[in-house]
């Protein structure tokens, strides 16, 4: 619980970013301690390493942070979740809404086998829009969701409402 408050403590908090009435969860403060970043992808390794997890799928651009370690430390193969127009292969869409704007999210058709067990990776939950098209991605081309996990929640924007039925995990949460 300690470590918790440790973790919790490192994310810098920036008010009226990036628009009015938003206090944005800055995790760059997070990452940027060698010892806390440690901590953090740890717990990520400590849940997952016995759960025969096949493909981590991180979210752009931060999930690419988190999703790349678990990903290393799993010894199992990394699969970018990015916004429209990055991926050169054929791929397929799932547009959603976010806290502040609309989006295009893209996967690679070919990145997950059908059945592979899968961790689906971001920094933050927040509307659960950005998270909910993900695991539709995913889902498509036949990946099997083990859980989604953050660093951070903000169970106030209730984003786990949108994510029926799919197992959701944070470490840290902000009111
Ligand atoms: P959602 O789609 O509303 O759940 O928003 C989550 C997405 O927006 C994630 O990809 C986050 O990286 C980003 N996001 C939203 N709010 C914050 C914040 O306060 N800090 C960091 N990222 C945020």
């Amino acid at each position: 619980v300690e470590q918790m408050d440790i973790i919790k403590n490192s994310i810098r908090s920036i008010p009226g970013w990036p628009i009015k009435g938003v206090t944005f969860r800055d995790i760059t403060t997070l990452m940027q301690d060698p010892d806390i970043n440690r901590k953090t992808t740890d717990i990520f390794f400590d849940r997952y390493k016995n759960m025969a997890i096949d493909k981590v799928v991180g979210i752009d651009a931060r999930g690419f942070v988190f999703g790349a370690i678990l990903a290393h430390q799993l010894h199992v193969g990394f699969v970018p979740v990015r916004k429209k127009g990055k991926l050169p292969y054929k791929t397929i869409s799932e547009s959603y809404s976010l806290e502040y704007g609309k989006d295009t999210l893209e996967i690679h058709e070919d990145a997950i086998k059908k059945g592979e067990r899968v961790i689906i990776m971001d920094d933050l939950i927040a509307t659960g829009g950005t998270i909910g098209a993900t695991v539709k991605l995913v889902e498509k081309i036949g990946g099997h969701i083990v859980e989604c996990a953050f660093v951070v929640e903000l169970p106030d924007l209730k984003g786990r409402s949108r994510l029926n039925g799919h197992s959701i995990f944070s470490i840290v949460a902000f009111d």
